[in-house]
């Protein structure tokens, strides 16, 4: 990798004539309508250089941004006359876009430079997360990284993390750039074209105590706590009576899903009770997914507690003993890192009631990101709705902005019938295809298409030999059991970036079931020989 230095005029002009065009208009659009949120960070030095970053072969496209607080720099492009695109978030939104723009022909004077800037070094699969605790799957498998998924495409990788947007496309005006994004380390990459994909973080600041005390599960960082934790519990509960009591909060797929991965794990040292403010699991799930949820979550002997909401999460209290609290089993287990959760009922006729945990998972609400890229100078106009997410026309483009698109937790967008679209993996994998399609009808100037949203159905992890999935084109059919965990792992592996990929986790997944499948035949021979 070679860094060097020389001076861009342009940029610098083009960058401080959008600045003070934002600045002299009165008449910005309406947005960032999280206008209380400001950045923690202080107003950046936009003293200008220009860096011509270029790659050698061998070391793929993967390029270390300048260290941090250095002054601040421009990215140069390779080439001045190809379309620029930088791709902010390398999830299901970003990398399959960068993936679908590689794959398209484009003319020679066409194709465009692509960026990818994500803060972490690896791509992350968050349907399979589940599988890091059950010991399913490695790392490696489900969050490869960047370098070795780009490395034989044309796509540039910046490990660094966006800092905040200076889109001036809206502007109208024949500026040499539609904007620039900028980078913690200081760098400053403008582009013809931006892709918003920065999905969304856990929310724990619901009740209190929640942020100190309970675990989110969102993040390959969380599920790496979250199995440590647990690791840490099995240990020192080794050879004792004493059962781990686990709290999960939240219902729906990501708390049912860890509900019956954990209790599968702990099986009879452990005690989870599921907490939900429904009177039902998985209340907007297909009837076939929650019963097969329902039947594995009452084999396992997870407590679920319905109707009720936490209100308030505390350290270590030994509450008064209640109906609902499980009986340790050994009365001198040790819980002196323990915490109480304080639950209320969600309708009238129920008690109150009190819990103790010493692992609380918390699985209840998220939080887009992309209101913390505004500048802390100036609020802008990215039109964002109440919860945070850029509002997209139906070609995904941010409304007022023909030249960014959104796709993913990152945007908003309604189907056909008026329902706002899920954030789920689903939408931003068929998203990216279309945003991709989108930025080659646009740099060619064809018509770009409407973005039509297909359910293809719903699937959840159940265990390690468990899962149900309900395709949306059978009406009323589940598959469970052993069938459906399959029917998901090959969904989910046609569903991995890149073909290398695919067929390196293939060929573990299908080597790990033949030594699971010979252990078991093992065991049952062993077992009808012993009983002979
Ligand atoms: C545990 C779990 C299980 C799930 N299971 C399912 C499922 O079974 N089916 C389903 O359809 N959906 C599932 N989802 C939801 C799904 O994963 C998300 O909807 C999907 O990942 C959204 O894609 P995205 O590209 O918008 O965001 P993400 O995939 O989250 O990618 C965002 C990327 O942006 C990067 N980023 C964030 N901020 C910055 C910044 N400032 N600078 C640089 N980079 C940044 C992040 O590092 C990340 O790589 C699950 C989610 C979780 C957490």
């Amino acid at each position: 990798m070679e860094f060097t230095l020389a001076s861009s005029a342009s940029a610098k002009t083009a960058l401080l004539s959008c600045h003070q065009m934002r600045l002299g208009s009165s008449k910005l659009p309406n947005v960032w309508r999280s206008s209380l949120w400001r950045s923690r960070s202080s107003r950046r030095n936009t003293s200008l250089r220009t860096v011509a970053l270029s790659t050698t072969a061998g070391l793929g496209n993967t390029m270390e941004a300048p260290a941090a607080n250095a002054q601040n720099v421009n990215y140069m492009w390779p080439d001045k006359k190809r379309p620029r695109i930088c791709i902010v978030g390398g999830g299901f939104g970003g990398l399959y876009t960068a993936l679908r723009l590689e794959s398209l022909v484009w003319p020679d004077d066409k194709k465009p430079q692509v960026v990818l800037v994500d803060q972490s070094e690896r791509f992350v699969f968050k349907p399979l997360l589940y599988e890091l605790l059950s010991g399913e799957v490695e790392a490696w498998e489900i969050a490869p990284q960047f370098s070795d998924l780009l490395a034989n495409t044309d796509v540039r990788f910046f490990k660094d993390r966006v800092k905040c947007l200076y889109p001036c496309d809206h502007l109208g005006t024949n500026a040499p750039t539609a904007g620039t994004v900028h980078l913690e380390s200081g760098l400053l990459i403008e582009y013809d074209w931006l892709v918003l994909a920065i999905g969304a973080e856990a929310k724990l600041d619901i009740v209190p105590g929640a942020a100190d005390y309970a675990l989110p599960f969102y993040t390959l960082e969380d599920a790496h706590r979250v199995d440590k934790k647990l690791r840490e519990l099995e240990r020192k509960n080794f050879g004792k009576d004493s059962a781990i009591r686990v709290a999960v909060v939240g219902c729906g797929y990501g708390g049912v899903e860890l509900a019956a991965t954990i209790s599968e794990r702990l099986q009879e040292k452990g005690i989870v009770q599921a907490i939900n403010v429904e009177k039902t699991i998985l209340s907007n799930a297909p009837a076939g997914n929650r019963e097969a949820a329902l039947k594995v979550l009452s084999s396992r002997k997870v407590q679920l507690i319905l109707g009720y909401f936490v209100q308030c999460i505390t350290k270590g209290v030994e509450p008064q003993t209640s109906d609902a609290e499980p009986k340790s089993t050994d009365s001198a287990a040790d819980h002196s890192e323990s915490v109480t959760l304080e639950l209320q009922p969600a309708e009238r006729g129920l008690q109150g009631q009190t819990i103790r945990a010493d692992i609380v998972l918390w699985t209840i609400g998220s939080k887009p990101l992309l209101p913390q890229l505004e500048p802390s100078d100036k609020p802008y106009d990215i039109p964002l709705n109440a919860r945070g997410q850029a509002e997209t026309d139906e070609t995904l483009r941010v409304k007022g902005h023909p030249r960014i698109f959104a796709v993913g937790d990152s945007s908003t967008l309604r189907d056909r019938n008026g329902k706002l679209l899920p954030a789920t993996a689903q939408v931003a994998f068929q998203q990216a295809d279309f945003a991709g399609w989108n930025l080659w009808a646009a740099i060619n100037d064809r018509p770009l298409l409407p973005f039509r949203y297909q359910n293809l159905g719903e699937m959840m992890t159940l265990g390690k030999y468990d899962a149900a999935v309900s395709p949306s084109f059978t009406d009323g059919l589940t598959l469970e059991g052993f069938v459906g965990h399959t029917a998901r792992k090959i969904a989910y592996l046609i569903r991995l970036p890149t073909d290398k990929h695919r067929v390196q986790v293939g060929i573990s997944w299908l080597l790990k079931s033949t030594v699971d499948s010979v252990a078991t035949i093992q065991t049952m021979l062993t077992k009808a020989q012993s009983g002979s």
